[in-house]
Parts: C-alpha cells; sequence; structure tokens
C-alpha cells in the first residue's frame, strides 16, 4: 500500500503484515515484493486492476505455503552510462 504526496511516495506498507517499508527520497530501500495486474478477459475480475505490495518476510512466508516451489533464475542489470 502506497501514499503518494505530490506524485512523491512518502510512505508504503505491507498489504499482509502493516509493516511500513523503508523509503528514502522516495525510493524504496528495501527488499519489497510489488503486483501490479490486470485481470483479463477470462477472469471474473475483467477490466480490474490489482496492486499490492508484500514485505519479503511476508513474500517467503507466503510463497513458502506454494505446492511448487517459486522458480528462481540468476538475471544481471546492465547499466548505460
Ligand atoms: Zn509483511
Amino acid at each position: 500500500m502506497r501514499v503518494y504526496k505530490e506524485q512523491k511516495l512518502q510512505k508504503m506498507y505491507c498489504n499482509n503484515c502493516g509493516k511500513s517499508i523503508e523509503i528514502k527520497n522516495s525510493i524504496i530501500i528495501e527488499g519489497v515484493f510489488t503486483v501490479d495486474y490486470r485481470w483479463g478477459y477470462f477472469s471474473e475480475k475483467d477490466g480490474k486492476k490489482h496492486s499490492f505490495d508484500l514485505c519479503e518476510k511476508c513474500y517467503d512466508e507466503i510463497t513458502k505455503k506454494f505446492k511448487y516451489n517459486v522458480e528462481e533464475r540468476e538475471y544481471t542489470e546492465f547499466f548505460n552510462s
């Protein structure tokens, strides 16, 4: 859950446990799992967009309950100078 003031991110909370996510100068400075999902035609939520944020601890607890593990791959970030 995000609180904006003049389009700048002011506060952010984990939707599951309510923990305050650390933010410095509108930048998120801790691990957070953000979902911004548009439901499609075959869903009962067609036309709706759902968004939420989870702290890393809640993400771990929720995904631990999955029958099949989250797929994990390494990735490299490329920075253009
Ligand atoms: Zn949480």
